[in-house]
């Protein structure tokens, strides 16, 4: 029964998805149409035309990764849950995102406690983590440091993402996680939800503190597998 209703629940969230999915899908294909036909026009100055396909790719890529983000949160979650240690796949992880923090003037120092074990699905949990960092290090524009902090406490990891970046206040922290809310221009807003979703699946939970100006912190808490609480 219990089953039942969750799989109902997420029937609904995903065709209510579904349907501002279609909208927000509508927005950069409209665009790239316009700009093809502006590139159909045969006076066109070459540099004008560079200028176009370069919108048109861009317009195409957003709406490449808002498909990305849906698929990623509809696929039927037949991933396999795992006995994993926490640590090593972070380090892999963040070694992935160098360039990217490299490139934005941002340093990513992390502090690991060894063999923070949990039970996930090493991919979708690698998945959650670069998004956090990665959202972490996109609040930096003018650069800073990225802190990721893993403890085992109260039978419980904790796993924190510190950025010393633009910071939210109550009312955008309140409205993370919901379908489409970006404030970015090539985000999509998915992220934040299917983090959300992927954590709750694995009995987590994710706290989120965060100051205008100042930086924003992220907690991942999950259960240890040494918890008596865990089944
Ligand atoms: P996207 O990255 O596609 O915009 P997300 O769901 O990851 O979507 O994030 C939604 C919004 O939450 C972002 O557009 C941004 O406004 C805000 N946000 C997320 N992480 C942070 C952070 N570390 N610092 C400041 N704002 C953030």
């Amino acid at each position: 029964m219990r089953k039942q209703l969750q799989h109902n629940d997420k029937m609904n969230m995903l065709s209510e998805l579904a349907a501002s999915f279609a909208h927000e899908i509508r927005n950069p294909m409209t665009v790239a149409r316009g700009f093809v036909q502006m590139m159909r026009q045969n006076d066109l100055a070459e540099d004008k035309r560079q200028i176009y396909s370069q919108m048109v790719l861009e317009e195409v890529d957003k709406a490449q990764a808002i498909i990305n983000d849906y698929l990623s949160f509809a696929k039927p979650q037949l991933e396999e849950i795992e006995l994993m240690d926490a640590k090593p796949l972070i380090l892999q992880t963040v070694q992935t995102l160098q360039s990217f923090a490299d490139l934005r003037g941002v340093s990513v120092e992390t502090h690991l406690q060894d063999k923070l074990m949990i039970s996930a699905n090493p991919d979708k949990f690698a998945q959650c983590i670069m998004h956090l960092c990665k959202n972490g290090i996109e609040a930096m524009p003018g650069g800073g440091k990225l802190q990721i902090v893993g403890v085992l406490q109260n039978q419980t990891v904790c796993i924190d993402i510190i950025d010393q970046g633009i910071g939210m206040t109550q009312d955008e922290v309140g409205r993370l996680g919901t379908p489409f809310y970006s404030t970015r221009g090539k985000g999509t807003g998915l992220g934040m939800m299917v983090t959300y979703r992927a954590i709750q699946n694995i009995h987590g939970r994710i706290d989120v503190t965060s100051e205008v100006g100042k930086g924003t912190c992220f907690s991942i808490l999950i259960p240890s597998l040494h918890s008596s609480t865990y089944h």
